[in-house]
């Protein structure tokens, strides 16, 4: 039974209650973890602060020897991980398979980034002086993680705040912690004690008070938008560094050059893959209206070929959701499209033959506009929304329409309306014909209601480092423009 990590041993600290951790392809009860409490999250936020003393100042050379250990051993256990993963998030094991590998070649890639510098020098303003600019850790950082990727989403905190120097407090989602936990008894426990500590439980109850914790500086939150802004409105005053990563609604264009089967086989993946639970996630598609009819058909026909069922299962292409309260928000989407004249082309229901399990039919509809629901607020499911344009311009104006801003996906092979989708389209990433990629060296995050937050590259780095300028004057005499003036 997985319990809290602190200050180097598991424990179940001061908790008396358990969390039952769900299969969502079964609704069987996995495991459990403790219910953590207001006192765990303080000695988790003690014990990292103690440790923060010595992690500061072990050498950059020390610290990447130990994010490359931890790599190499999350890499013994792949098989072991991505089956736990599977087990408690849900997606189809390739998907697990993909988020493992992003977790493990995170902590190389940070093990390197973190060694390379550590600030720079600047042409000084008088020649005895040297002026630099220091990177300094923070301290604690908080690291808050939601289910739907829990340990790629945790990767792209905890390396960068490990190489930079921050000790670190992690809260994973009530629903995931299995996988976090089992990386912890055997493939962190190289680190120093108190470098890393874990505490489970609700975030009202443990991930609260570490935003509200004066020893933790640094909160680096992944989740909705609800929470997000709670957490901002908390630690605002106090005047901490915020690192939100928030909902999206992410547009996805298809230009009239496009091909209608590479178009439906990238829409269904950009909107389908983890059954439409990632953040950035294809949520509204704009067809032009001269193709639609072929587009639609095309999505429809490749949509009717995909196969429900446990992730676990090698000819999965979609799993269940996470939760039943999670299917009923797509559900409750889609009957007010419905009911405002939308029609469901394909999907729509909970699959027969899988009584058991959060399953949701992946979904299309027509006949949709920004007044309903399912255009506006983040669905978060297997629903995949068409809507019609008139002109290009139109639909760049109707991907603007929105209140989040993570990324928004283009297919097309005009180079100017890729120029014009690039530099219009506000968004943190753009996707021109390849939806939903990463890469380790470039910055992901969003703009507006998205929140503000750059994970992954040299911005994943600098989210965790706080800038120092020092001025050293190698005369230590007195300087001509001191007290008394006009004696120069
Ligand atoms: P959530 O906001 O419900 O929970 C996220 C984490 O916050 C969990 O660990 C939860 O326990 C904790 N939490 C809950 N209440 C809290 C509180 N009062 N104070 C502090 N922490 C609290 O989100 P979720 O349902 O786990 O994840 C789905 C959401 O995450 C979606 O909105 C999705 O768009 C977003 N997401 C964003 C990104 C991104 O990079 N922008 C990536 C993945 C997911």
């Amino acid at each position: 039974m997985p319990l809290h990590y602190i200050d180097g041993q598991f424990s179940m600290g001061s908790s008396k209650e358990m969390i039952d951790v769900i299969d969502p392809a079964t609704e069987q009860v996995i495991d459990s973890v403790p219910r953590g409490t207001e006192a765990d999250a303080h000695a988790a936020v003690a014990a990292a602060k103690r440790a923060y003393q010595v992690w500061r100042r072990t050498s950059a050379n020390v610290r990447a020897t130990m994010l490359h250990e931890a790599a190499s051993k999350m890499r013994q256990h792949q098989e072991h991980i991505v089956r736990l993963l599977t087990l408690e998030e849900g997606k189809p094991v390739p998907e697990n398979e993909e988020e493992f590998e992003w977790l493990c070649t995170t902590f190389d890639y940070y093990a390197e980034l973190g060694r390379h510098e550590r600030g720079r020098v600047l042409p000084s303003g008088e020649w005895s002086q040297l002026n630099l600019v220091l990177k300094e850790p923070y301290g604690v950082a908080a690291c808050i993680v939601p289910w739907n990727y829990p340990l790629l989403l945790l990767a792209w905190k905890m390396a960068p705040a490990l190489a930079a120097g921050n000790t670190l407090v992690i809260k994973p989602s009530e629903l995931t912690p299995l996988t976090t936990m089992y990386l912890a008894e055997h493939c962190w426990d190289h680190f120093p004690q108190g470098v890393i500590n874990i505490v489970n439980g609700l975030g009202i109850e443990v991930a609260e008070p570490l935003v509200l914790h004066p020893d933790v500086p640094v909160i680096a939150f992944t989740g909705s938008l609800q929470i997000g802004q709670r957490i901002a409105s908390l630690a605002s005053p106090m005047m901490k560094k915020l690192h939100l990563e928030l909902g999206g609604k992410d547009a996805f264009v298809v230009s009239d050059d496009a091909d209608p089967e590479m178009t439906a086989s990238a829409l269904a993946y950009a909107a389908l893959t983890n059954a439409g639970q990632v953040c950035t996630s294809t949520e509204r598609v704009y067809l032009p209206k001269s193709r639609a009819k072929e587009f639609t058909e095309a999505l429809v026909e490749h949509v009717r070929k995909l196969r429900m069922g446990p992730g676990i299962e090698s000819t999965t292409d979609i799993g269940p959701m996470i939760g039943d309260r999670y299917r009923q928000k797509v559900e409750q989407h889609i009957s007010e499209a419905v009911g405002k004249g939308a029609k469901v082309l394909v999907g729509g229901k909970r699959p027969a033959g899988l009584d058991k399990g959060y399953y949701l039919e992946p979904t299309v509809l027509t006949n949709v506009d920004h007044s309903m629901v399912i255009m506006r607020e983040e669905t978060f499911g297997p629903a995949i929304p068409l809507m019609e344009y008139s002109s290009f311009a139109e639909a760049i104006e109707l991907t603007n329409d929105s209140q989040f801003g993570l990324g928004a996906c283009l297919v097309t092979s005009d180079p100017l309306k890729a120029k014009l989708f690039m530099e219009e389209v506000k968004a943190g990433t753009v996707w021109i014909n390849d939806p939903l990629t990463d890469n380790y060296a470039g910055p992901f995050g969003g703009m507006k209601f998205s929140g503000g937050a750059r994970e992954l590259g040299q911005e994943g780095l600098d989210e965790f480092r706080e800038t120092k300028h020092v001025h050293w004057d190698f005369a230590a005499k007195i300087k001509p423009w001191w007290y008394p003036y006009g004696q120069s």
